[in-house]
């Protein structure tokens, strides 16, 4: 990749031409798309151009290269959609256990719940593109893209100092909230994939929420258990929290949870011995990660012509953690768009009530005005499964959502929209009195 020159005989133009265009480089390569940030969105994304065989030139620019297992992704619906040829496993049932409740074993039928190995889903899209005819894509790798900046119709933005510029660009790399929020949780966990032996209390259906782990003191917990199709399990330790988890008391949690589903011994995390089962059985993949769980708000749109996917886009739902979903089907809403010729915007991930009852929830596991597991036990306890599902995709209906607010304890949720509801006009105050204070604060520094 080569910067552009810009070429001028008269001296004078020259040093203005060489000012101009340390400023801003002449674009060398021009696409109709540029997918900036090829994680989770940005594939699934690409995935999606290839799938329709757009007749268009995409740029695809992450410093990272993404080939490996360096995510487990889970989701449930009743198709897999432009992912299907990827999913891992699938199940029909899945368990609720735990917090003094007897278990509950929900039948989602027709829905299923899906796993995705990242590197089946980083072949599947290589293997789209290879195969698409008419889509060209040029891949940026081990580079950032950087000063995405929009004018008139094309959006310009540089890799490694090489100015582009693109029609259209979707960007998915990591971006703050647009609007401060007022609760900043985060879902933690910590995974291993073991041997399906070695962990002998895993049983055939999975555990989606498994509250007999320890709860923290600020926010709650539970172990999550996938027994896959290649006799293996991934077993999870889970926090929705305030607090930071460090590595060391996810493990800590994580040996607690595989105990107490009876692994016998420890399990090293040291390779001495690849594919050893008890005791000391060899984790083959471990899974960490930490997604927001926010009220805040984050912006679709950061341009006319430049859109946010993923997290950054605000395709995390605020109260599960959940994206994978969304994220599908934004892509194949902007594939459809670009296909017709229509604007590309990605639908919002989740309609505006479901982000206020997000926020309401939030608010309410916040101040501690309701229990964690409790209120998601009843959840699925008290609703039909379909509709519970529907509800956390953002998909249900405005009958369903009061029904599944009315199954959870009511004068706690009650005083948490109360004050969801007043937090707008409680900062809007504060603001007004920060401002009123300011002027004569200055004034003291300024005589300071
Ligand atoms: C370990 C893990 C497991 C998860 N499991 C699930 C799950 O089971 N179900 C679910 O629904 N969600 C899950 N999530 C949440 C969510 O689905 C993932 O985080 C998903 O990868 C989000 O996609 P994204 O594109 O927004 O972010 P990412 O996948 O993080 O992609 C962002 C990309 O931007 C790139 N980038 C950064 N800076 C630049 C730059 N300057 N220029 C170009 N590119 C740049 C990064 O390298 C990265 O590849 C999981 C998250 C993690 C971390």
């Amino acid at each position: 990749m080569t910067a552009g020159m810009i070429g001028c005989s008269a001296s004078g133009r020259r040093d203005w031409a060489v000012a101009l265009a340390s400023y801003a480089p002449a674009v060398v390569q021009r696409y109709d798309v540029a997918v900036i940030g090829a994680g989770g969105a940005g594939q699934l994304l690409l995935l999606a151009l290839a799938c329709a065989d757009l007749d268009i030139r995409v740029a695809v620019v992450d410093p990272v290269t993404r080939t490996g297992h360096d995510r487990t992704w889970c989701w449930w619906g009743a198709g897999a959609g432009i992912a299907e040829a990827a999913v891992d496993s699938s199940w029909r049932h899945l368990r609720v256990a735990g917090g003094g409740s007897p278990e509950v074993v929900l039948d989602l039928d027709p829905l299923r719940y899906r796993l995705i190995r990242s590197p089946d889903l980083y072949r599947l899209v290589g293997e789209r593109v290879a195969a698409a005819r008419r889509l060209r894509v040029d891949r940026y790798e081990a580079a950032a893209a950087d000063d995405v900046r929009g004018a008139g119709e094309e959006v310009a933005f540089t890799v490694a100092g090489e100015a582009l510029s693109a029609s259209w660009v979707f960007d998915s790399r990591p971006a703050p909230p647009v609007s401060g929020g007022r609760v900043h949780w985060r879902q933690q966990f910590l995974g291993w994939v073991l041997p399906a032996q070695a962990v002998p209390d895993v049983g055939e259906v999975p555990f989606l929420m498994d509250f007999r782990t320890r709860q923290p003191t600020a926010g709650l917990s539970f172990g999550y258990c996938l027994p896959m199709r290649d006799r293996t399990v991934l077993v999870e330790y889970t926090e929705f929290s305030p607090e930071i988890m460090t590595d060391a008391a996810a493990t800590a949690a994580l040996l607690d949870y595989l105990r107490l589903l009876g692994v016998a011994g420890d399990v090293r995390i040291d390779a001495v011995a690849p594919g050893a089962v008890t005791p000391g059985a060899v984790p083959s993949h471990v899974e960490r990660g930490s997604i927001p769980m926010t009220d805040a708000r984050f912006a679709r749109r950061a341009g006319e012509r430049v859109f946010r996917l993923g997290t950054a886009g605000g395709a995390t739902r605020g109260s599960t953690g959940y994206t994978f979903a969304a994220m599908i089907r934004q892509a194949e809403a902007v594939a459809a768009a670009l296909a017709v010729g229509r604007v590309p915007a990605p639908p919002p991930a989740y309609p505006s009530r479901h982000r206020w009852m997000d926020a309401v929830m939030l608010r309410a596991l916040d101040d501690r005005l309701v229990d964690g597991p409790a209120f998601f036990r009843q959840l699925f306890r008290r609703q039909p499964i379909e509709r519970v599902l529907r509800f956390l995709d953002g998909a249900s209906t405005r009958g369903e959502d009061l029904a599944i607010m009315a199954s959870a304890p009511l004068p706690a949720m009650t005083r948490a929209a109360v004050l969801t509801a007043l937090a707008p006009w409680q900062s809007a105050a504060r603001n007004a009195r920060n401002a009123q204070a300011a002027p004569s604060s200055s004034r003291v520094s300024r005589r300071g």
